[in-house]
């Protein structure tokens, strides 16, 4: 490693902090993981084969993962009868209850005593540097809704939006949300 490589430590050993941390409440880091992204995903992206590209874990870690996840009763499967894909995860009540003592929390605090400008200067590398590492492993980015190139706003038919790929009606609220499909504007 050359230039570059005190940040790489560095995002090593926060890396490092943040699977410690992730050992909380009988739950592992992977577990946490997934919790997290079924509380941001839109309902196509809240299948197991959605957590498998986004955790980028082979298909038996995950599967374990959400039946662990449902044994514990913190997610559940659910009919989705206006989807084509018909079946989704769900987190459950104790599950959103979890998530507020989500690990992450430690390293939100020590983020809030950072100026704001920083933070968000901050996130835009990070967000670039994972960008390409992800390009380059053929992964998914995961993007917001409203950020793709297939999102169509306030259209004819919409429900105000509506999404160019998947032929469906998306709420204000799903334009928010991350998706599997996202493709990022040129
Ligand atoms: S517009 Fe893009 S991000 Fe939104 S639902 Fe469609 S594919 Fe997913």
């Amino acid at each position: 490693m050359k230039d570059g490589s005190n940040t790489l430590v560095l995002l090593e050993r926060l890396g490092r902090l943040l699977h410690n941390d992730a050992h909380r409440e009988d739950l592992k880091p992977t577990q946490w993981e997934a919790l997290r992204l079924l509380s941001r995903a839109n309902r196509f992206s809240r299948s197991p084969g959605a957590v498998t590209a986004y955790l980028g874990m082979t298909k038996g870690t995950v599967s374990q993962t959400l039946a662990a996840l449902e044994r514990k009763g913190l997610i559940k499967k659910v009919r989705v009868p206006t989807d084509r894909r018909n079946l989704a995860l769900e987190l459950t009540g104790e599950g959103k209850t979890l998530l507020r003592k989500d690990p992450l929390a430690d390293l939100e605090a020590a983020a809030r005593r950072l100026p704001k400008r920083q933070m968000a200067h901050l996130g835009d590398n990070l967000q670039d540097l994972l960008t390409e590492a992800l390009r380059r492993r053929d992964g998914r980015p995961f993007g917001a809704c409203k950020t793709c190139r297939y999102f169509q706003p306030n259209v004819d038919g919409g429900r105000p939006h509506r999404c160019g790929l998947l032929e469906e009606p998306l709420s204000t609220q799903d334009s928010q949300l991350i998706c599997v499909e996202q493709e990022p504007l040129g």
